[in-house]
């Protein structure tokens, strides 16, 4: 494996930024000096070191979960089950989850040790399109669809970006699909209390171009390659 490669994928920058490290002089391989990126290194035999400090190998690894209702997005939790309580085959991973989903949210959620990679999906200068299916008290007609598409003022003030509503069936307890740029506190909640109505579903179903796994029962996961993640960004 190219040594640049293994840096970039144990989490040490991106592949510009190892190659910056490389150049300096910074990094060692089996206590020599290296200044060439692309010489191949064996993760196994060979022990790397940034500033003297050895380089772990743990591979990336990145999962998609149907998340269940009731359980909370996060790595640890006193008094609630947790995401990763949920995948014990992968502790030693050290995997955190991209995001949130509330804890009666169902959905697509990905658990990752790449900090990198998440970091990059929730940055809101990126915007990556989030889009939810949800069941709504109320009627959701097309003046609803445009107020969505404006942005709406939240509680607190805050302006949302525009967002896509699609209606799929429309009656006093609606459903819809809703595609959104952001991913604040209880957004979509709030963008509906925003016209009045209320969220009583809510499932995230795509995240970037990445659909969940329909097969997926809820609280199960499989793991997703390099083409998936990229799908995401
Ligand atoms: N919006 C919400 O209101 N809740 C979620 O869990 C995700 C988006």
């Amino acid at each position: 494996m190219r040594l640049d490669k293994f840096l970039a994928d144990t989490g040490n920058g991106t592949r510009s930024e190892v190659k910056h490290l490389i150049r300096k002089g910074r990094v060692t391989v089996n206590n020599e000096t290296v200044r060439k990126s692309d010489i191949k290194i064996s993760p196994d035999d060979d022990l790397i070191a940034i500033d003297g400090e050895i380089v772990h190998y743990e591979p990336l690894v990145y999962l998609m979960m149907n998340k269940p209702a009731g359980v909370i997005s996060a790595t640890e939790d006193k008094i609630h089950k947790t995401v990763i309580d949920l995948i014990p085959d992968y502790q030693h991973y050290a995997l955190h989850p991209v995001g949130r989903l509330d804890k009666d949210t169902e959905g697509l959620l990905i658990l990752t040790n790449d900090g990198q990679f998440s970091h990059d999906v929730l940055s809101p200068k990126k915007h990556v399109d989030k889009t939810y299916f949800a069941r709504i008290a109320g009627f959701v007609t097309a003046q609803t669809i445009t107020q969505f598409a404006s942005g709406l003022t939240l509680d607190d003030g805050y302006q949302t970006m525009p967002a896509v509503l699609k209606v799929l069936s429309a009656d006093t307890n609606s459903e819809i699909e809703v595609t959104i740029q952001e991913g604040k506190f209880h957004q979509v909640k709030r963008m509906f209390e925003a016209v009045d109505m209320k969220v009583t579903y809510l499932k995230r179903i795509k995240m970037g171009e990445l659909t969940l796994d329909a097969t997926l029962l809820p609280g199960q996961y499989k793991k997703l390659n390099n083409l998936d993640i990229n799908l995401v960004k």
